[in-house]
């Protein structure tokens, strides 16, 4: 008989929190510290969703999205989490680009942005300080029809160099373009500029176990293997959830999957209004990833000023485009020393991160698949030698993640890797008014993805959830930092 894991689970709770991701961890805690009866169900038998990793024999530990995010995670760990996970989380001093139009190391903050803006690219002060200021101003009740390259233009017009260093990070922190709306630029620069980037020290793994730890003290039943194939709804809202075969009733639903899936696959179009459907069907994803994951042998190591987080170019101009293009250009190195994880073994870890799109991946043959990947490794390994020379052969451990993987293992449509576009997070929000009950927390909008915006979605939609069952009306407002 196969195992039973929802052995003991109860036949009803207050919530269901489908999915383990950040926003679906964080949501789970927020409900049960409220005092509501949760059951936390993820199909994977890990939780962590994205925030995740994975272990190689030789004592390597690889992790997947822990590359780097805002300040604003600490007094978020802190208030939704523990003083002990926001404890954990540490600045990284060696922010690196290396591309055909500058090379540069810095801080990753507005001081420091400030002094090579008016020094390295010569731009006058005040300008400067115009554009920190109005992306600092910008929220989510702005005019949403400006796009980030008219917010450059405006401050900045024809400098592409300027763009590069202000667009790229940006890009690959979260998939936004030069065509999406300004807002959603400004928010992310600038929760980033306000200190830098951060990470968590201990790993991924120490992260997730300690969230898991705090939920299981406030009363979350937390199980994993557990995959959730509906969502029942009646005529008053959510009724009930169809899990690994078994019918558990509830009064609401926080899924933390995909909010394609969520609308056409866990509750089905038939429940909701046209006009909402047709809105929800203009939804686009966004783009996937690739990684490779390399390992330096145990004695070896890699000179601390390579940099922690290096955005690497050849190609001689900044393009969206090419930024997702099979011919890959620009990779992203992660540069995982030591002390990354402190109480673990001493490994020097590399990751290369590169946005892509699903459909450059999928459809292949098993062996067309495993060349690409093959191609992708060495191909990383020609861009990698010149920050760490000789790596093919000091380098005992390399494989490759495509689309492909990040949709099996999160079930995530087209492997998105942030969710969808930012008009997802409309269809997001309106859920509720569609079916009293369900709510969606997870990756979208740009400003609601990443770690530091999904785990600030959880706190968001878990609060609406408490009003909901405490009968008070109030939505919360959108926050963004
Ligand atoms: C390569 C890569 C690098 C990244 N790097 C960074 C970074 O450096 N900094 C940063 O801030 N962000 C980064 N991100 C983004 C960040 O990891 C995500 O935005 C965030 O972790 C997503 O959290 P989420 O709450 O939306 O849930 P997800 O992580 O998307 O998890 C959703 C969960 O729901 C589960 N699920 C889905 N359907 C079901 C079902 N039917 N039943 C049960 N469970 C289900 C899935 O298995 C999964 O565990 C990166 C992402 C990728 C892909």
């Amino acid at each position: 008989m196969p195992k039973d894991f929802l052995k003991g689970a109860a036949d009803s709770c207050d919530v269901v929190v489908i999915g383990s991701g950040l926003g679906g961890l964080t949501a789970a805690n927020i409900l049960a510290r409220d005092g509501l009866s949760v059951l936390l169900c993820e199909q994977h038998y890990k939780l962590g969703g994205l925030a995740t990793w994975f272990k190689r024999p030789g004592g390597h530990i690889f992790d997947i999205s822990l590359h780097g995010f805002p300040y604003g995670m600490v007094k978020s760990c802190r208030r939704y989490w523990s003083q002990e996970i926001a404890d954990s989380i540490v600045q990284l001093h060696g922010v690196r680009f290396d591309n055909p139009m500058f090379s540069l190391t810095t801080t990753f903050d507005r001081e420091d942005f400030t002094r090579l803006l008016t020094t390295d690219f010569g731009l006058e002060l005040a300008t400067v300080n115009n554009f920190f200021d109005a992306a600092r101003s910008m929220n989510f009740y702005d005019d949403q029809t400006k796009t980030t390259r008219e917010l450059f233009d405006e401050y900045f017009p024809g400098r592409e160099d300027v763009i590069r260093l202000l667009m790229e990070p940006i890009t690959y922190a979260n998939g936004s373009t030069l065509e999406d709306p300004a807002l959603t630029y400004g928010i992310v620069f600038s929760n980033f500029m306000s200190k830098g980037v951060f990470v968590f020290q201990g790993g991924t793994d120490k992260l997730i176990k300690s969230m898991e730890k705090e939920m299981k003290a406030n009363g979350v039943d937390v199980r994993i293997n557990c995959d959730v194939e509906k969502v029942n709804v009646n005529a008053k809202g959510i009724k009930s959830v169809v899990v690994n075969g078994r019918t558990i009733e509830t009064k609401a639903v926080v899924s933390n999957s995909n909010l394609r899936a969520t609308i056409f696959s866990l509750v089905g179009e038939d429940k909701f209004d046209k006009d909402f459907i047709d809105e929800a069907k203009a939804v686009r994803l966004n783009n996937s990833s690739t990684q490779v994951y390399m390992a330096m042998a145990p004695e070896d190591t890699v000179p601390r000023d390579t940099g922690d987080l290096l955005f690497s170019s050849t190609a001689e101009r900044f393009q969206t485009e090419l930024l997702l293009s099979r011919d890959i250009t620009s990779r992203t190195f992660s540069f995982y020393y030591p002390d990354t994880r402190p109480a673990g073994k001493a490994r020097t870890l590399i990751v290369s991160s590169t946005n892509a799109n699903y459909a450059d991946w999928v459809g292949m043959t098993k062996e067309e698949y495993e060349t690409s990947k093959h191609d992708l490794v060495e191909t990383t390994f020609d861009a990698l030698e010149k920050y760490v020379p000789n790596c093919r052969e000091r380098i005992v451990h390399a494989e490759a993640a495509t689309p492909v993987t990040f949709e099996h293992y999160t079930k995530h449509v087209d492997g998105a890797s942030f969710g969808t576009k930012f008009e997802g997070l409309t269809v997001s929000r309106s859920l509720p008014e569609q079916i009293p009950g369900l709510y969606h927390a997870g990756s979208c909008g740009i400003i609601m993805s990443g770690w530091l915006g999904t785990i600030n979605y959880g706190v968001i939609v878990a609060n609406d959830v408490i009003n909901q069952l405490t009968d008070t009306s109030a939505t919360s407002p959108i926050a963004t930092t």
